[in-house]
């Protein structure tokens, strides 16, 4: 698409609509909210947290002032325990169910600790773990997102020889390139990859399986491998004008976004963004902090089955974004540029809105020919990879994990699938089995719940 369009807003303005919406926690801070935490009995946080994060475990070093202490036990359970920190919905998850949510309304923000926590480990390029001795054998990682760093991180540690295989010029899958940076600077993202290198983990980028290395050779040259490919690109609407400059798929504006070069963002005046999930509430809001002066989210179910987080819908709303529920777009409109899109609303009855940008946002295909065609392993009939609980596909030599097998979910349940294939793939090859932090929840004996234990 031809980049004429420009943002009206000053370098300095977009910067400050893209600095982090949560701000860091200082020492002190960090000190009082860890203190406000009652070290749960039974941590609802902790079985709330996907990748099983010993929640309060971490807080009470926080409290005792060992923060990289903290930290350690939070990597150990999560890879990606910073990107985590930043990008977790933890409203609906470990803040969600913390006990001073129900009893205060006033929940601990597990979050900033975490992310307190997380970065002063990243800053002062501390190594909290170190690869496993050496044990011969090699594993083959397919993706550099979530999963992908999440498996490699544990097989190293187990003292495989891991390379990464990642198409992208940068790893990190979708944290790297898809996070609004309001919510997580790429850096962050960048840094959690680095850690895996440090690991002595071998990445391979600008390295598509399929293209540049043939999947026969891939299988070859490993003793097993690990796909964690995420989804595809993104479906398309199927309408007339679906071709038309201006018509961009959120996934793209988005990545250029996170280049933080503002000025080469595509950028309508009044943009039309299709669909109601994460993705398009993102793109709605990031359209609107980069200076478009109409932002339009158009869905065609009701408000209350768009699947967006409430918050996130909150934070769009804010930013002065339209909403158009129970409207379908029948057509967008223009010669060779995008002039307008024409919906249609419940009844039927069809009006046209100026615009001249669309973006589509309506759900990512899933990988499904990757599987069947190149890897040679089964999908099923959402074109998600077939696993079983270990994580192993069809073919006893190949794992998958994260968004191409749970067909799309959060980057916390990406982490833990990876963990789940690290242990699925070392059972398999040499018959032990291992756990690591966090992989199994264990119910606490039952006793009656204490929320105020001291
Ligand atoms: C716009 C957007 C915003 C999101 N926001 C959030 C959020 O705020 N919080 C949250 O928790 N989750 C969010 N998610 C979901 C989250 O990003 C995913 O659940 C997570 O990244 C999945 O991890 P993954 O490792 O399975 O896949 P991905 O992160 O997609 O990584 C897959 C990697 O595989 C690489 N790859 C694919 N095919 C090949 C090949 N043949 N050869 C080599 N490399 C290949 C890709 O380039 C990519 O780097 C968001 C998703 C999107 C699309
Ligand atoms: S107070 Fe909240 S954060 Fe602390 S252990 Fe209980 S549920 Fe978890």
């Amino acid at each position: 698409m031809a980049n004429d369009y420009c943002t009206p807003l000053d370098i300095t303005q977009i910067e400050h609509n893209f600095a982090e919406l949560d701000p860091a926690m200082s020492p002190a801070e960090a000190a009082v909210e860890a203190s406000r935490c009652l070290y749960c009995y039974d941590a609802p946080c902790t079985h709330a947290c996907p990748t099983h994060i010993d929640v309060p475990g971490f807080i009470k070093k926080i409290a005792s002032g060992n923060v990289t202490g903290a930290a350690r036990v939070i990597f150990d359970a999560n890879p990606i325990g910073a990107s985590c920190a930043r990008v977790c919905p933890v409203e609906v998850l470990c803040e969600g169910s913390c006990v001073e949510k129900t009893l205060i309304k006033k929940p601990i923000e597990i979050g900033r600790l975490q992310r307190y926590a997380t970065d002063f480990v990243m800053a002062n390029g501390k190594q909290l773990f170190e690869k496993g001795t050496p044990n011969g054998r090699s594993v083959g990682v397919v993706g550099s997102g979530p999963a992908g760093l999440s498996c490699a991180t544990y097989l190293a540690r187990l003292g495989y020889d891991v390379t990464v295989y990642e198409r992208k010029e940068k790893a990190g899958g979708l944290d790297t390139y898809g996070m609004a940076e309001y919510k997580m600077p790429q850096a962050v993202s960048l840094a959690e990859a680095d850690q895996v290198k440090r690991l002595g983990v071998e990445f391979r980028l600008n390295c598509e399986i399929g293209r540049d290395v043939s999947f026969d050779g891939l299988r070859a040259a490993h003793d097993a491998v690990f796909l964690a490919v995420g989804l595809g690109a993104t479906n398309r609407l199927n309408i007339p004008g679906e071709d038309l400059d201006g018509v961009i798929d959120a996934l793209h504006f988005i990545e250029t976004i996170k280049t933080r070069d503002w000025r080469s963002v595509p950028l309508g005046r009044t943009v039309a963004v299709i669909g109601a999930g994460n993705t398009a509430i993102d793109a709605v809001t990031q359209a609107k902090r980069l200076g478009a002066d109409r932002v339009i989210l158009i869905y065609r179910r009701t408000e209350k089955d768009a699947p967006a987080y409430d918050y996130e819908m909150e934070l769009a709303r804010k930013d002065g974004v339209e909403f158009m529920w129970q409207t379908s777009p029948v057509e967008i409109l223009g010669s060779e540029r995008v002039t307008g899109l024409r919906v249609a609303d419940a009844a039927g009855l069809v009006t046209e809105i100026e615009c001249d940008q669309v973006i589509k946002a309506i759900g990512q295909q899933k990988m499904a020919s990757f599987f069947t065609d190149i890897a040679g392993v089964a999908a099923d009939e959402k074109g998600r990879v077939v696993i079983n609980e270990n994580m192993q596909s069809s073919d006893p030599k190949i794992f998958a994990g994260g968004d191409c097998a749970n067909g799309g979910a959060e980057a916390v349940d990406a982490s833990q699938m990876g963990k789940h294939a690290a242990m699925g793939i070392h059972e398999a090859l040499t018959g032990e089995k291992v756990e690591f932090a966090g992989a199994i929840l264990r119910d606490p004996p039952k006793a009656p719940v204490d929320p105020n234990p001291h």
